[in-house]
């Protein structure tokens, strides 16, 4: 299997990676890819990806880090840095490695909102840096990865003229996707992938994320951990790790009313055709 999308390279995993990885491996989770939010945790994924098999990388600036804020949820509690996207810097940090894969995560983000800035301006902002990952994505022919969250109106318009402009030939895949039927359509309609996390698994899912899983053709479906954050059911809680990514399969085995075989050998293939891994 491969978890498409996790954070090793995050600080909660500074003293015990490898063992990480390992009971990954004999979980069968032989390939992940480790994404970036800002620069010292995208050139860090680099780094570890460079260093050993199956880890991969993706580059990108994650919204929240556009300003310095705090943020907390059930499961995270941090202080962001506020960094601008350096495209050049970027760009030469993927062509040092044919482990980076893909350009992400990027995109918008409404949930977070830095206080005390004008709401208008933080849109722009992040309008603006998202465009530039579109830009670099499609210059280095690599998919995005893509966060959203409570900005997909706004997200949809820039996709629609990217891809109608011609750009990103590559495509990509909306991570943890959260949203509605019609908004998960939207996504197919572009040519994207979705995938889904632990969220999937909890006991207060909402009805309308799993029936997008259910109608969600399994050839445009891929699954991922998010790790640290969002462990899977009956970890949930606990810091997530990539080998509880069979947790998310098999609850959509489950949805689907089929084997899990088929969902692990449908979604590594979807991971290995977009990611070209
Ligand atoms: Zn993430």
């Amino acid at each position: 299997m491969i978890d498409t999308h996790c954070h090793l390279n995050f600080k909660a995993f500074k003293d015990d990676a490898d063992e990480v990885i390992k009971r990954a491996h004999d979980a069968g989770v032989t390939r992940i890819i480790n994404v970036g939010s800002q620069w010292d945790t995208s050139a860090r994924g680099v780094s570890m990806a460079e260093e050993r098999e199956g880890l991969y990388a993706a580059i990108a600036l994650h919204p929240i880090h556009l300003y310095e804020q705090e943020v907390d949820e059930e499961e995270t509690h941090f202080t962001t840095r506020a960094e601008v996207f350096d495209y050049d810097k970027y760009k030469k940090l993927a062509l040092e490695s044919k482990k980076v894969v893909a350009i992400g995560e990027c995109g918008l983000d409404y949930y977070h909102f830095p206080k005390g800035e004008n709401i208008e301006e933080v849109k722009k902002k992040q309008a603006d840096s998202f465009q530039q990952h579109i830009d670099l994505a499609t210059e280095l022919n690599l998919p995005l990865i893509i966060h959203c969250r409570e900005a997909y109106d706004d997200l949809f318009q820039i996709l629609n003229e990217a891809v109608k402009a011609g750009k990103l030939p590559g495509r990509g895949v909306n991570h943890c996707f959260l949203g509605t039927r019609e908004q998960a359509k939207k996504f197919l309609d572009l040519g994207f992938y979705l995938s889904f996390t632990g969220i999937i698994t909890f006991k207060n899912a909402s009805p309308e994320l799993l029936e997008v899983v259910k109608e969600t053709p399994l050839d445009k479906i891929m699954v991922e951990t998010d790790a640290p954050y969002l462990a899977p059911h009956p970890y949930r809680g606990k810091r997530n790790e990539p080998a509880y990514v069979v947790e998310v399969a098999n609850k959509i085995a489950e949805l689907k009313e089929v084997d899990f075989k088929i969902v692990l050998d449908m979604t590594t293939k979807n991971a290995e055709y977009l990611f070209t891994i």
